[in-house]
C-alpha cells in the first residue's frame, strides 16, 4: 500500500510555477532523498506533503486521507499526531530548554508526556545530547541544536518523518552523523523517511535518489 499517493500536483506563487503536475508515489517504510538545485522547489513540495503549505490543484494523499481536503484542525491533528518534520532552521524556541522544545508536540498533543520523556530521553542519550536537555539552545551548538530538533521531530513516533536539509547547517561530520541516524532510526521505527538535501555527501547514503528539475521528479 501506498503511505503517499501525490497526484498531478500544481503550485504556483503568482506567476512563477514551482510545481509543475507532479505525481509521485511512495510505499511505507521507505526512505528516499530528493535532490536538486536551490529553487527548484524541493521545500515546496515537503511543506505541502507536510501539509504547512496548499496547492492550487491536484491531491495529496497520506494514508489514504487527501491533505488538500481536510480542514484546518485536521491538518494541524495530522501534523501533530501523523509526521516528524525537521525543518532547515531549526525552529527551537529560545526562550525554553532543550526538553521543552522537544516536549512541545507531546504537550500541545495532550501526550501521555511520562512515557515521551522516557522516549526521548533514551533518544537524547542515543545521539549523545543528553547533556545539553536542561540548557537552551543558545547555550549548545549548531550539531546538537539539530539533533535536539531531530529528537523533537520523533517523539510522537511518526509514521512519516520529513526533513528539508536537515544537515544544511552542519560541517561534514556532524552532517554524516545526523544523516546515519536518520537512516538508522526510521528504519528501526519502520518510519517513512524522505530528506531533501542539496550534498551529494547526504544523498549518496541513500539507496533510493530523486531528483527534482523546476517542479518535476525525475
Ligand atoms: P528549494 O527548496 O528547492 O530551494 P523552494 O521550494 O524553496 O526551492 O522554492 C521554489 C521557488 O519558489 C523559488 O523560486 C522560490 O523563490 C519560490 N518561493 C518559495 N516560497 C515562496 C513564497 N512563499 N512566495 C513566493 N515565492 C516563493
Ligand atoms: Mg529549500
Amino acid at each position: 500500500m501506498s503511505v503517499i499517493k501525490v497526484e498531478n500536483l500544481n503550485k504556483s506563487y503568482g506567476s512563477l510555477k514551482v510545481i509543475d503536475n507532479l505525481s509521485f508515489e511512495l510505499k511505507g517504510g521507505e526512505q528516499v532523498v530528493i535532490m536538486g538545485a536551490s529553487g527548484s522547489g524541493k521545500s515546496t513540495f515537503l511543506y505541502m506533503l507536510g501539509g504547512l503549505e496548499k496547492c492550487n490543484s491536484g491531491k495529496v494523499l497520506v494514508n489514504d486521507r487527501d491533505l488538500t481536503k481536510m480542514s484546518d484542525e485536521a491538518l494541524a491533528k495530522y501534523r501533530n499526531k501523523d509526521i516528524g518534520f525537521v525543518f532547515q532552521f531549526h525552529f527551537l524556541l529560545p526562550t525554553i530548554d532543550c526538553l521543552e522544545n522537544i516536549l512541545m508536540p507531546a504537550r500541545l498533543g495532550k501526550a501521555n508526556l511520562s512515557k515521551v520523556k522516557s522516549y526521548v530521553l533514551g533518544l537524547a542519550k542515543r545521539l549523545g545530547v543528553e547533556d545539553c536537555l536542561n540548557k537552551f539552545p543558545y547555550q549548545v551548538s549548531g550539531g546538537q541544536q539539530q539533533r535536539i530538533n531531530l529528537i523533537r521531530a520523533l517523539s510522537l513516533k511518526p509514521k512519516l518523518l520529513l526533513c528539508d536539509e536537515p544537515t544544511g547547517n552542519l560541517d561534514s561530520k556532524n552532517s554524516e552523523l545526523v544523516t546515519d541516524l536518520l537512516l538508522e532510526l526510521s528504519k528501526e521505527m519502520g518510519t517513512t523517511l524522505i530528506v531533501v538535501t542539496h550534498d551529494d555527501d547526504v544523498a549518496e547514503r541513500f539507496e533510493y535518489q530523486i531528483q527534482m528539475v523546476d517542479g518535476i521528479l525525475n
